[in-house]
């Protein structure tokens, strides 16, 4: 047996704890199916609970010890009303892709019964796409300046470089390799020169995949067509904030934010968390849709990549897919009336390994 995957657990703020115990009693029952101890789990404070707390929503040294586990699996983080003292937002969980270099942003969108989608006359499985975000550079790259009080003016810098665009960019071809082979571009290179950049550096790459067909598109026409024609999709690759923009979109599509999972992958550390926020909204009403996190634990489990470990992956996705086959089995934001606890035990209840 391989020795135990250990999971740093960050529950964070609002319905992040709710989700993050869903997950992590999900692993806990793939890891009874499969035998032996083998995902180690310790929670961490970080967010905007812990800032209250401490004066720092990701304390030095719990970034430090985080930092020695082999994944990290967070629920949300942010509360309203909690903010810096300059008024702005806080966001450990963008610090964390930041300084661990989480380059690549995995947002797989899958429809799992035609009820869920706005859109009319899709079936099952008909949408089914992995939207890659840039999740270092691009639009977020100075999110951090400050404003210069009278300037009359303020910017933000859309910063795309040749070893960025370069990482991602190969990141979206593997995984189109591993899938139905298409990669869409998506920048606005006919106007802006950081995307003219970003579209040559994929241009140049190209020809080293000559298995996979390649589509470039505008952002404008990417948010109509993923509307108008989204079974077209396979993979799609793009900047920080057009990424964070249409993968919110491409969730609308199949359901919300309780159905979208995440991973924050670089070449040494990954994060996976669901799409959505905290939802203080509901936070501690029982109500918050786990599936989003349950979904994002699999990820981590087929990041992992031992033989076991994509078994346990694929053993959730399954048992999602079967749940969801039945409409009625949904939370109250997909238009049902189950727990969060309801939801869990289903899921656990339909886990075959
Ligand atoms: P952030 O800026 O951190 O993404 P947000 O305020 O934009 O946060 P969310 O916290 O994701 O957005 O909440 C948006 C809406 O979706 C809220 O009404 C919330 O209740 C709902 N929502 C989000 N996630 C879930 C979930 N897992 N289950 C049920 N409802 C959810």
């Amino acid at each position: 047996m391989n020795k135990p995957f250990r999971i740093a657990v960050l529950p964070g703020d609002g319905i992040g704890n709710d989700v993050t115990s869903a997950a992590v009693e999900v692993l806990r029952a793939v890891e009874s199916r499969l035998g032996g101890e083998r995902y180690e789990t310790r929670e961490f404070s970080v967010g905007a609970e812990e800032y209250l707390r401490s004066g720092d929503p990701l304390p030095e040294a719990t970034f430090k010890e985080i930092e020695a586990y082999d994944a990290i699996l967070l629920g949300a983080m942010g509360l309203p009303g909690v903010r810096w003292p300059d008024g702005v937002e806080m966001t450990p969980q963008l610090d964390l892709r930041e300084r661990l270099d989480l380059y690549c942003g995995l947002r797989p969108v899958y429809l799992y019964h035609e009820n869920d989608s706005p859109l009319r006359n899709k079936a099952a499985g008909s949408i089914d796409l992995l939207l890659i975000r840039e999740s270092t550079e691009g639009l977020f790259f100075t999110r951090k300046q400050k404003l210069q009080p009278g300037a009359g003016y303020a910017e933000d810098t859309l910063r795309i470089t040749e070893h960025g665009a370069e990482r991602v960019i190969r990141s979206g071809f593997r995984a189109a390799q591993s899938r139905r082979k298409k990669l869409t571009l998506v920048d606005k290179a006919n106007v802006l020169p950081s995307m003219a950049y970003f579209r040559s550096v994929f241009d140049r790459i190209a020809p080293e995949y000559p298995d996979i067909e390649t589509e470039r598109v505008y952002v404008d026409a990417a948010a109509l067509f993923l509307l108008r024609r989204p079974e077209s999709f396979d993979v799609l690759v793009t900047e920080n904030m057009f990424g964070d923009i249409l993968s919110d979109l491409a969730a609308g599509l199949v359901g919300g934010m309780g159905i979208a999972p995440s991973a924050d992958i670089g070449d040494k550390y990954a994060v996976f968390q669901p799409a959505h926020g905290s939802a203080p909204d509901i936070a501690g009403k029982g109500i918050a849709n786990p599936a989003a996190t349950i979904l994002s634990a699999a990820m981590m489990l087929e990041w992992r990549g031992d033989a076991d470990s994509r078994k346990g992956a694929e053993a959730i996705h399954r048992a999602v897919r079967q749940v969801f086959s039945d409409p009625k089995a949904r939370t109250p934001d997909m238009g049902g009336k189950l727990t969060t606890r309801e939801m869990t035990d289903l899921i656990i209840g339909a886990l075959s390994l």
